[in-house]
């Protein structure tokens, strides 16, 4: 028994706080064995393991879940890995989201539409890929802010990954009205031209249009706030330390919500700005805790024990 115990106890001191391909390439298990994990690169901030791994002990599923620093140019021979070594499946964080769609067997609707996939499953010897980002957003609405996104107009500054998978979403669930701010305009009317049989539909708006791309600059974004009802900051604009809000203070009114999909211990500035403005406010943190329990659901079909990882989060 004791001898045991050291032996299992000597294992778990291997397991390492992140693992690179030549790791998987020269796998040596620790126990409980390593079937999951994050893809990123850098990946020493993710917060996946965390919330991953109450999860899966919560639920009695003896394996863990691991951070893995891949290169770009890694991606491929560490997902071919992967599928060697009979993981679950694993989550991709950046860069590798845009990648990863090309080098699986197949992808759920979603990926397809937004072109970007952010958890993998082994099924039957084939990799699948999904995009939970979406769905992890509408329900952290929901959860924030008791609202459907069916009944908001909604600006979603921002046409990269995360943008594209909310557009898509608000699509999905009838928003009244979409409206997509982008530095780079005609990346925003990309994507609107792509909802665009979403919002073909009559609802009764008054003279502003369903779906529309702008500008990310004041005078169009002051010209939608009347418009609008939610605004949500897809860009990675506030992330770093000295940042600006990515719009200007003076634009927010109490009638807002905001979501700011950056997730940080402290406020971010658009976040400051709108609770200042007296709106409500939020990070992102709900969010990445939805997409991860969603990541949860497709790997082992059950329902994610949500209060567990919550309270792994904060
Ligand atoms: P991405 O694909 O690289 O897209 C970045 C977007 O931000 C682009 O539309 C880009 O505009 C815009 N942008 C970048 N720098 C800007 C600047 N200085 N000023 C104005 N616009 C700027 O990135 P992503 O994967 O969508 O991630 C965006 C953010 O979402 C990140 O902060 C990430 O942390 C967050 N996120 C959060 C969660 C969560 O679970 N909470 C999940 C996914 C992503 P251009 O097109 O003009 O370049």
């Amino acid at each position: 028994m004791t001898t045991k115990k050291t032996r299992s106890e000597t294992k778990k001191k291997l397991a390492k706080d992140v693992y690179t391909l030549a790791d998987l390439k020269d796998w040596r298990d620790v126990d409980p064995p390593i079937r999951l994990g994050v893809f990123g690169d850098p990946v020493e901030h993710s917060l996946s393991p965390q919330i991953q791994n109450a999860a899966l002990k919560h639920c009695k599923i003896e394996m863990q879940y691991a951070r893995f620093h891949i290169l770009p140019h890694e991606l491929r021979e560490a997902i071919e890995l992967i599928r060697k070594l009979e993981f679950i499946g694993v989550n991709l964080t950046i860069p590798h989201k845009i990648a990863a769609p090309g080098l699986l067997d197949s992808s759920d609707d979603d990926v397809k539409r937004i072109g970007t996939a952010n958890v993998v499953k082994r099924e039957d010897g084939r990799l699948r890929g999904f995009n939970t980002d979406g769905r992890g957003f509408a329900r952290a609405v929901r959860e924030e802010f008791s609202v459907d996104l069916r009944d908001l107009r909604v600006l979603v500054l921002g046409a990269g990954g995360a943008a594209r998978a909310i557009a898509l979403q608000c699509a999905k669930e009838n928003s009244e009205r979409l409206v997509i701010a982008n530095r780079s305009l005609e990346k925003a009317q990309k994507l609107a031209d792509e909802l665009r049989d979403f919002f073909a539909g009559p609802k009764v708006l008054g003279p502003v249009a369903r779906l529309q791309a702008v500008p990310l600059e004041e005078a169009a974004i002051r010209f939608q706030i009347a418009n609008v009802d939610l605004i949500i900051n897809a860009t990675p604009v506030g992330l770093n330390r000295g940042d600006p809000s990515p719009i200007p203070a003076r634009l927010l009114a109490p009638h807002l919500m905001i979501y700011d999909t950056i997730y940080s211990a402290e406020r971010t500035p658009l976040v400051s700005a709108a609770l200042e403005a007296g709106a409500r406010a939020i990070n992102g943190l709900s969010m990445l805790l939805h997409q991860g329990a969603l990541a949860f659901e497709i790997w082992f079909q059950r329902e994610a024990p949500i209060d567990v990882m919550r309270k792994a989060l904060l």
